[in-house]
């Protein structure tokens, strides 16, 4: 049986500013998804930690090569800011990525170019002094790989946290299919209103749903993971 691709939100840091007078290419690279060519002073350029190949503390982990994948189609991708009430805007386009390396971990690493617009005003000053500092990447795959008996994990009843022996659960992100989008997720986002309307999950909550019927899309809502228990 083929089962539907797995769809989540996984979170992320901004990692920095760009400075607006280095000579990176970035106004290249960025008018390659303008209309008109744009000059630095009219856009802020951040740049994002995505994602990485180590187990995180919801038990996934992402394998090197669709760490690749992700890199690959994260340019191109909208920037979303994601409100408790007001929905969702974008805010900026992710016009480069790569992939970073520091010892054992390899991330994502992409950056996105903000329009210096009034509308965009507020939100460019908040993640400046940083108060927007986290983020989270939607995107969709094919696979989630049990770590202990290498089936799909809505499959199988091996829990990712659990011990098995003197192993811990986890699950491998296989066959990336999509990204999404990347979000900056603002302070006031997080209540339990935002999530049961958004119908984000937590993990517990998703992987029972998915084990209940295969064929429904699942979507995961990770930095509440633990709250939601
Ligand atoms: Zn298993």
């Amino acid at each position: 049986m083929e089962l539907e691709p797995f769809v989540f939100r996984h979170e992320g840091v901004l990692v920095g500013m760009r400075s607006q007078t280095e000579a990176d290419g970035t106004e290249n690279e960025v008018n390659r998804f303008s209309l008109r060519p744009l000059s630095r002073t009219e856009y802020a350029v951040f740049t994002l930690d995505l994602c990485h190949n180590q187990v995180d503390r919801h038990f996934s982990r992402f394998p090197d090569e669709e760490l690749a994948a992700i890199n690959g189609m994260t340019p191109g991708r909208p920037l979303m800011e994601r409100h408790d009430l007001r929905g969702t805007l974008p805010r900026g386009t992710f016009f480069r990525s790569e992939l970073y390396r520091d010892k054992d971990v390899l991330s994502v690493r992409p950056d996105v170019y903000v329009l210096r617009s009034n509308d965009n005003a507020d939100f460019i000053l908040n993640i400046e002094g940083g108060v927007y500092r986290e983020t989270s990447i939607g995107f969709s795959f094919r696979t989630p790989e049990c770590s202990i008996c290498g089936r799909d994990l809505r499959t199988c009843d091996h829990v990712p946290g659990r011990m098995y022996g003197d192993v811990v659960c986890h699950y491998v992100m296989r066959d990336v299919l999509e990204v999404i989008e990347g979000s900056v997720v603002s302070s006031g986002s997080q209540g339990t209103g935002f999530v049961a309307q958004q119908r984000h999950l937590g993990l517990p909550q998703a992987l029972d749903a998915a084990r209940r019927g295969f064929h429904e899309p699942v979507e995961l809502w990770s930095k509440r993971m633990w709250a939601d228990e």
